[in-house]
């Protein structure tokens, strides 16, 4: 119980601007893969780049019970962690990163039930030895950090490069409030080998203001984020600590050096402002690049294509609407066996614009990137069209042999009896029977002897079993 009120103390200055602040927990040696090229020439390669494609899986982390702790929370802000807000986590990250060129391909998500993992500390390694994917960008959600001090962050990128392309978020940090998640944003861009903009800045180590190459103290290639067009900035360029971008930056601040900050712009990825004109700086973009050009063993195993975000990341069999057969199942009478035609539910990732020319209702025609597409009718192979890519439907979903049946056992909710002592006679009787009669494996032992019947029993899905018999 102690270490329950500890947590909920240390959360709840948290819980009041949880979507507005970021509290990254990389430290200052985060991204240390190193790079080869300069970034110029990246800058100049980026004319026509090629697409970058990543790919992201999520973990929930619960208790070994299926639940988060339970604490006083905005349930709108951070505590209906669920597939919805990763669907609008995949979202927003697409939306925010499509226009350099670089996309998330969403490979799906899992729940870990794990009483050893709800309060991570240095655990995280364990964690992501036994549960991580060597092919994505793994996100863990969480329940609490430990070993973060009095107010740990809302997420952590380690900055070990074993662990460096995983993140992990505590659950209020992961907040899917207003459809956006900007802590995301920022610590893809960690896993993207992205410094903080305002890295150092507090120190002797501090990125000079200048950007005159020839001032003999201009460091921004060497110092700071290592990227020469952000400029030296402090952690909150806000006088009164705001984050929302209301008011303009207070420009009397100083560096280390007491060198009034020049050109900051709010909303750099990597900064903690993120709220608003939220963006990337070429050189960042180019830094990005050449990480991935330098490091093909570090993040060619998370690595898509284009062609991949036009497939559904699930696709489940499911019964379609025309039944194939109906049978009684002799060893448990108060259940039919019901076979349907089969059909595959293919589900869509978030984050573009997707059509489905050939579909129709009540399949997704068109959808907007919030919106989870889903094509089910379909029995034959389909075509898409991802507009962020191309007006054109380039790729087809394969949809492998649905002539199959699904079955499932349906419980009897009740029946009629129909029965007669004369065929053609106008002289019958009808019964309703109740779901005890229709389910009785005894009935026809009770049924009059010399007699025709009709026997109809009916599921809860209204299926009807009809039997016609004659008890001699
Ligand atoms: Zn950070």
């Amino acid at each position: 119980m102690k270490k329950l009120l500890t947590f909920l103390f240390f959360s709840l200055p948290y819980f009041a601007t949880c979507q507005e602040v970021i509290e990254c927990g990389s430290g200052e040696d985060v991204a240390q893969l190193t790079i080869t090229s300069a970034s110029k020439n990246a800058i100049a390669q980026m004319q026509n780049p090629e697409p970058l494609v990543f790919n992201i899986y999520f973990h929930l982390v619960k208790g070994d019970n299926g639940n988060w702790i339970p604490s006083p929370s905005d349930p709108n802000c951070c505590f209906n962690t669920n597939e919805p807000s990763i669907m609008q986590a995949v979202a927003f990250l697409n939306i925010s990163y499509n226009p350099y060129n670089i996309y998330f391909k969403f490979l799906g998500w899992d729940e870990i039930h794990s009483d050893n993992y709800t309060a991570l500390g240095t655990e995280y390694q364990a964690l992501d030895n036994e549960y991580g994917r060597p092919d994505a960008i793994d996100v863990y959600v969480v329940d609490h950090f430990t070993n973060f001090g009095s107010f740990p962050p809302g997420a952590y990128v380690p900055s070990n490069p074993a662990y460096s392309t995983s993140i992990f978020f505590q659950h209020y940090g992961f907040s899917d409030a207003h459809y956006t998640n900007t802590t995301m944003l920022h610590e893809v861009g960690h896993v993207l080998n992205l410094k903080h903009v305002f890295e150092n800045y507090n120190n002797a180590n501090a990125e000079r203001v200048t950007r005159d190459t020839n001032n003999p103290v201009y460091n921004a290639d060497t110092h700071g984020d290592l990227v020469e067009d952000t400029p030296a900035q402090p952690k909150n360029p806000y006088a009164t600590g705001n984050v929302d971008c209301a008011e303009p930056f207070d420009m009397t601040a100083t560096n280390y050096y007491n060198e009034p900050y020049e050109d900051i712009i709010a909303g750099n990825f990597m900064s903690y402002t993120v709220n608003c004109n939220r963006h990337l700086s070429e050189g960042q973009i180019a830094r990005i690049r050449e990480s991935v050009q330098s490091n093909p063993d570090h993040y060619g195993p998370l690595m898509n294509t284009l062609a991949s975000l036009y497939q559904p990341w699930e696709v489940t069999p499911i019964a379609g609407d025309h039944i194939v057969s109906v049978e009684e199942i002799p060893e448990n009478t108060a259940m039919l066996k019901v076979c349907r035609n089969l059909l595959l539910r293919h589900r869509f990732q978030t984050g573009f614009n997707y059509q489905f020319p050939d579909c129709s209702w009540p399949d997704t025609i068109a959808s907007t990137p919030y919106v989870i597409p889903v094509v089910k009718m379909e029995t034959f192979d389909f075509p898409v069209i991802i507009q962020q890519i191309s007006n054109e439907a380039t790729e087809i979903v394969k949809v492998n042999c649905t002539r199959g049946v699904i079955c499932a056992e349906e419980p009897i909710v009740g029946g009629v009896l129909i029965s007669t002592q004369v065929l053609g006679s106008m002289n019958i009787t009808v019964e309703e029977l109740t779901k005890i009669q229709a389910s009785d494996p005894s009935l026809f032992e009770t049924l009059m002897s010399e007699y025709y019947y009709i026997l109809k029993k009916m599921t809860e899905t209204g299926v009807v079993k009809e039997r016609y018999f004659y008890k001699p």
